[in-house]
């Protein structure tokens, strides 16, 4: 076993730690069915991600929303939660865990019982009125015409998760700042750590003394530089052993 790759070592942080919060990405979901942006199977292997500018979308928003609808829409339908996800509620429930910061858009960490969790880049169940600022929710909106339109004042609707050229929103991304400089233990599980500025938080965390435990199954930008503890396996597989040695 290569000196970073140690579970033990991870328990100790754990267990010595006085506030832990994790961080997570598209990783964390592929075992849910999700695939990633990156690496193996990504969605950006398959499609430009210029479509998923802003100033494009504006100007293009049909076209946007016929890739959002194959993307985003059905093959988010029916999928759940998996053991990973249900290991921070679950550390959360027994108050190992105060935030899950997340990249994903899924709301699978919801859907697995966990409380307090901050949304990077905002959340695709809802629905953003471009013209009126109304939120509307997936289940409620007519997709057989695209784009989608408001209900109340027939403005386009766009997914309420940020396009590229968007901010992050204010909300999340002052909470997770507080909650980084906070914590003494991180999990960072299931993200390559490129999407700027998102990937700043594990190394804040780090430049604040924080120990950062990652979960991958291959080596990320954060392995050599910043990882105190690299787990590497699928991010079940990884949960389910430390919540057995933590004794969950
Ligand atoms: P990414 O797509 O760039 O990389 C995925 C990372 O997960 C890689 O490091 C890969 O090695 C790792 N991985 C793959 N399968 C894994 C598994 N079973 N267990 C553990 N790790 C695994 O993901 P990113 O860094 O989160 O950046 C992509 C951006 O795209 C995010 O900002 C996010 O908003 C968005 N995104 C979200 C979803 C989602 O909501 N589920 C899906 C795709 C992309």
């Amino acid at each position: 076993m290569r000196k970073k790759e140690n579970p033990e070592k991870a328990v100790e942080y754990i267990q010595a730690a006085k506030r832990i919060s994790a961080f997570t990405g598209a990783g964390i979901s592929v075992e849910s069915g999700i695939p990633p942006f990156r690496g193996e199977n990504g969605i950006w292997n398959k499609y430009d991600p210029r479509i998923f500018d802003i100033d494009f979308f504006v100007q293009n928003p049909k076209k946007t929303w016929e890739y959002i609808v194959e993307i985003f829409v059905s093959p988010f339908k029916n999928v759940k939660p998996n053991d990973a996800h249900f290991a921070l509620a679950k550390l959360e429930e027994n108050g190992l865990l105060s935030t899950v910061i997340t990249q994903n858009i899924d709301n699978l960490h919801q859907e697995a019982g966990s409380e307090t969790v901050y949304e990077f880049h905002g959340n695709s169940k809802n629905l953003l009125c471009l013209q009126c600022s109304e939120i509307s929710y997936f289940t409620d909106v007519d997709f057989s015409y695209l784009p989608p339109k408001c209900k109340y004042c027939k403005g386009i609707l766009k997914p309420n998760f940020i396009f590229f050229g968007e901010g992050i929103p204010q909300d999340a991304l002052q909470n997770s700042m507080a909650e980084t400089i906070a914590s003494d233990v991180f999990l960072v599980i299931g993200t390559t750590g490129e999407v700027m500025p998102a990937c700043m938080i594990p190394r804040l965390a780090k430049e604040n003394g924080a120990k950062i435990i990652e979960v991958n199954t291959a080596k990320t930008s954060f392995t050599n530089p910043v990882s105190d503890v690299f787990l590497r396996g699928k991010a079940t597989e990884v949960m389910n052993d430390l919540m057995k040695r933590l004794g969950l």
